[in-house]
């Protein structure tokens, strides 16, 4: 073993300062995504389906998956699944389908495809935080072009925007999370045309809006629509999907990691899309409900109630009340979201999914006697 010293010296440093000098600044200036402990608590914060399934489905679930092989890796491009995606989504003859492990996935690849860090992200605010998360992990720049107080697209300062900035990407979603409100489809094509680079139409709450550009989707040579099935009631499989033309699909398709779609999610899947009919009444019920819930919080004083296409209603609460409402609301058991650390638009609002019958019932009448 040879005696010389190393011909160079490992700086003297922390571990706090070792990891700072290797973390990109950007990255150490984030909080990671928090996702509140709901132990023991009526769960309206996240837009899931509140329902299970009947238990004769359940038992026949259970059978298929005693058939998928664990020790095999997944089918890579996940045919099946795909053929099944594409009758349940509708999507158009000769668009191409990307399958990703939720479309949190997707917005993931379709940023590392087109990352460069003079490039930008360009979407609205309030809109879905992880657009900007993903810009900021892929080392892009974000714009993010303020609403109007209603929650509507400034379509002006939109088509600015995109003069200015040149995006490579625009994402909007249809409906918007956390306004729940649909955009104008008219500003929509306009934001379109105008884009030098893609637009993604994300319809994570379609099931609960009865509008989509999925049709057009082969229209424009700059379209592409993403779906997922997690609202549907399915969200503990993470099964997201973008369809457009093979032109983008077949780029995208190269950042995506070979096995990202498990098989315990493909069986399950295809095994769900196969009994749509019992996810389709859960979503007719849901709607239902929304409606229910609409009126309910109407009827409250003091609350402005934004209308809403998806499965969530956003609600105004008096000035600088929101924090103590959210922890009111907990304390008697109900998990809501708080936006108001978000600030901008989203000052004083707080942001509730629809859920069971009884769930909405108690969160009513929480919020009632919280408020008198
Ligand atoms: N897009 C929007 C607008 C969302 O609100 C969400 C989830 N909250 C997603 C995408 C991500 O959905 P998932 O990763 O579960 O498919």
């Amino acid at each position: 073993m040879s005696k010389d010293k190393p011909s160079f010296q490992l700086p003297a440093e922390s571990l706090t300062e070792r990891v700072a000098r290797w973390v990109r600044p950007e990255i150490r200036a984030l909080s990671a995504y928090h996702v509140p402990n709901a132990a023991g608590l009526i769960k309206l914060d996240a837009m899931e389906n509140p329902y299970g399934w009947p238990p004769e489905m359940l038992s026949q679930w259970l059978e298929t998956l005693r058939q998928v092989e664990l020790n095999r890796y997944p089918d890579p491009i996940a045919r099946e699944l795909k053929d099944r995606l594409r009758t349940a989504m509708a999507v158009p003859p000769g668009a191409d389908i990307l399958l990703g492990n939720g479309s949190d996935e997707i917005i993931q690849m379709l940023l590392l495809a087109l990352a460069d860090s003079q490039q930008t992200v360009l979407s609205v605010e309030p809109g879905f935080v992880m657009y900007h998360m993903i810009a900021t992990f892929a080392g892009m720049q974000y714009v993010g072009v303020p609403l109007k107080a209603d929650f509507s697209l400034d379509t002006d300062a939109v088509l600015a925007a995109i003069a200015k900035h040149q995006p490579a990407i625009v994402f909007l979603a249809y409906p918007n999370n956390p306004t729940g409100n649909l955009f104008s489809e008219a500003d929509i094509k306009t934001i379109i045309q105008a884009t030098p680079g893609v637009v993604v139409i994300d319809e994570a709450y379609h099931a609960f809006a009865d509008e989509s550009f999925m049709p057009q989707v082969m229209d424009y040579d700059n379209l592409l629509v993403m779906r997922t099935v997690s609202k549907m009631g399915l969200a503990g499989l993470r099964l997201g999907l973008l369809a457009g033309p093979a032109a983008w699909l077949d780029e995208f398709e190269k950042v995506r990691l070979p096995y990202n779609i498990n098989v315990l999610t493909q069986a399950s899947a295809e095994f769900a899309l196969q009994h749509a009919e019992v996810l389709q009444a859960q979503t007719d019920q849901i709607k239902q409900d929304r409606n229910w819930l609409d009126q309910a919080l109407r009827q409250i004083d003091g609350l402005t109630v934004y209308p809403s296409r998806a499965n969530f209603i956003l609600f105004r609460v008096p000035d600088g009340q929101a924090d103590v409402l959210f922890e009111a609301l907990k304390a008697a058991g109900v998990l809501v979201k708080n936006l108001d650390k978000a600030g901008g638009l989203l000052k004083d609002c707080l942001r509730v999914t629809v859920g069971t019958p009884t769930e909405n019932t108690a969160f009513i009448s929480a919020l009632k006697q919280i408020l008198v």
